[in-house]
């Protein structure tokens, strides 16, 4: 797995990076002086949309351009896919078609292309997290999907450790149990973490990942077209185009309710019938909004309760709570938080970053670049493992019945080892069947993997033992062994690698697609990322150089307002007086000034590190 490397920089550290994957959102950072730190995207941004184009020439395109795209280039476009990952099945983009793998290389091979031209090229490793419930399939795709897009994976690691793992570097004296709650785009993530002296371990996760800020923009979308049904008799959501167009607006209003009471809605177009144009106004308040997630929410508060009880805590117990993901600016989320917890959640982690820097911690650790900083991270098995028994409850014996040797919660690495006895007489070998999952039952569990361990003396049933022992690291990585007690033959497999070594060439096949498809045109570092000289790759530059302009100012001053809460003093002041300075030059319409403010914004951002 790993890559053969001749060309590799000698450094004293291997380059390693550490990226939080997002439904919604990607962004990834890396370790400079002793600290994690954001590695700067397109426009300085930190984070960049996960969404994949493949434009009219057959050309992948990541992030905010594809994201823009989503509404006039719905077939050629994908959003979400993490939502996908694991699945076998394929996502066309115009005339082609991608594994979910594939389509989360492309994003991931973005990523490395920026970092490479920040931190040098040659072979990188990384540290991917997914959300504390994805299954093991879920993870060997996150992991494959590194691997395509050319990263030495070293660790698949849960959001919500990541994200304590930034707390935790900022607050090592600190002994205490803290909640993370992460609201994103797609999932929804809640953990128990205990901090002892440096020492991280999760204690209990749950999660629903099929639950946040995508759903909440679907009900917004609902209502709108209700709205529109009463009274124009036209369902917008019959045409994909006007539904992704309501999508988008329906996102739009709900982060301006995060800050404001009342949103009008005016949409011109949203659809068209008999040539004419049909168009929406309306208006939606915070309240109302409030309402129609308010369900969602409850299930979040559920899941809540459900990680306290499995980690044997009272809500009284946890002293921070930590609010992690863009949808956790949702008002309404904090006052859930508070009231549950009667204590305000912590504000000292930005949601956007911390899953990113704590992945950056963890990678640290792992190179060697953060050796000193006194921090050691556990984690636990998200979800139960273990073999098909015999269920003896019963009068009659029953096949099918799920023994975990490994429960849900576990702390891991771990090792564990449990005896069975044959069930009947001349038994000479016996079958492992192993799966994870909850139920008492294997065939409601997830399948994994299975074995025969032959050669057992034969004997009389229940008196021949057979040790099974399972092994699960923090990849996420099972190896199973049984082995026959009397005679010390035994059996192991494991179940493990994204690149199921029988398909060696379907992966090399896929990597010959990903890296086809992906193909960019090597230009100037500081074009490239857009940070010093902005205007340069503007494709047709002349014809709308104002418009460019203006998207560009008011993206700075967004990026600003989003970071004033995180300073004070003098960084305030001037991210105050750039933000003057922008506010006039968008007034004056003026390209110059414009660009002054803008090559302002630029410097300042460099400055602040921001
Ligand atoms: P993910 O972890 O799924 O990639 P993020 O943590 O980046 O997602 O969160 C993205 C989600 O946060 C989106 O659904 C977006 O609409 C939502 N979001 C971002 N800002 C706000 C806001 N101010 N109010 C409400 N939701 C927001
Ligand atoms: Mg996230």
């Amino acid at each position: 797995m790993t890559h053969s490397s001749t060309n590799a920089k000698t450094t004293s550290f291997r380059p390693i990076i550490g990226i939080d994957l997002g439904t919604t959102n990607t962004a990834a950072a890396y370790i400079y002086k002793q600290s994690p730190r954001m590695i700067q995207l397109k426009n300085g941004e930190h984070m960049m949309p996960s969404v994949v184009l493949l434009d009219p020439s057959d050309k992948v395109i990541v992030g905010d351009d594809a994201r823009s795209a989503l509404v006039a280039m719905p077939n050629r476009t994908k959003a979400a896919v993490k939502r996908e990952m694991g699945e076998e099945t394929l996502i066309s983009l115009g005339e082609k078609s991608f594994t979910p793998e594939e389509i989360s290389a492309f994003i991931l091979k973005e990523i490395k292309r920026v970092a490479d031209k920040q931190l040098g090229e040659g072979e990188k490793e990384a540290v991917i997290t997914v959300p504390a419930y994805f299954t093991n399939q879920q993870r060997q795709a996150t992991k494959k999907a590194g691997e395509l897009a050319g990263f030495v994976v070293e660790r698949i690691i849960n959001e919500p450790t990541a994200a304590a793992l930034a707390y935790g570097m900022q607050n090592l004296e600190e002994n205490s149990h803290i909640i993370v709650y992460d609201l994103g785009g797609g999932t929804f993530d809640v953990s128990v973490v205990e901090m002892m002296d440096g020492i991280l371990e999760v204690k209990a996760s749950a999660g629903n990942n099929q639950l946040g800020g995508e759903d909440f923009d679907w009900l917004v979308v609902d209502w709108l077209s209700e709205k529109m049904i009463a009274s124009t008799q036209i369902d917008p959501r019959e045409d994909i185009r006007s539904k992704a167009r309501l999508k988008e607006e329906a996102e739009k209003i709900k982060e301006k309710l995060s800050y404001e009471d009342t949103v009008n809605i005016a949409v011109p177009v949203v659809t068209v019938k008999n040539n004419s144009p049909i168009g929406l106004d309306a208006t939606l308040n915070r309240d109302e909004f409030v309402k129609l997630i308010e369900p969602l929410l409850l299930e979040t508060e559920e899941k809540l309760r459900q990680v306290l009880s499995d980690a044997n805590l009272k809500a009284t117990d946890i002293d921070e709570v930590l609010l992690v993901g863009g949808s956790t600016r949702i008002p309404q989320v904090h006052q859930l938080i508070t009231s549950f917890f009667q204590k305000a959640p912590k504000k000292d982690v930005n949601p956007d970053e911390a899953v990113a820097l704590g992945a950056a911690v963890q990678a640290g650790l792992k190179s060697g670049a953060l050796s000193n900083s006194g921090l050691i991270v556990t984690d636990v098995a998200p979800f139960s493992m273990g073999i098909a028994v015999l269920d003896n409850m019963r009068s009659r014996a029953k096949p099918g019945a799920f023994h975990a040797i490994i429960p849900r919660n576990t702390t891991i690495p771990v090792t564990r080892t449990e005896s069975f006895t044959t069930s009947e007489d001349n038994q000479t070998a016996v079958s492992i069947e192993i799966y994870q999952g909850e139920n008492d039952w294997v065939k409601n569990n997830y399948f994994l993997n299975e074995f025969i361990l032959e050669g057992l003396p034969a004997k009389r049933a229940g008196e021949e033992a057979v040790d099974v022992t399972f092994r699960y690291n923090l990849n996420g990585i099972l190896e199973v062994t049984a082995k026959s007690a009397s005679t010390g033959n035994e059996m192991s497999v494991t179940i493990e690698d994204a690149i199921d070594r029988s398909s060696e060439q379907a992966f090399q096949d896929s990597m010959t697609k990903v890296e086809a498809a992906y193909e960019v045109e090597d230009q100037d570092l500081a074009e490239e990322l857009n940070l010093f000289d902005f205007t340069e790759d503007v494709p047709g530059e002349s014809e709308e150089p104002l418009e460019e302009l203006i998207t560009d100012a008011k993206e700075w001053k967004k990026r600003f307002s989003k970071e004033l809460h995180n300073c004070d003093g003098v960084s305030k002041e001037e991210l105050e007086q750039v933000m003057m300075l922008i506010e006039s030059a968008l007034n004056s319409n003026d390209p110059a000034l414009l660009n002054k403010a803008i090559e302002r914004s630029i410097d300042l951002a460099i400055d602040l590190e921001i």
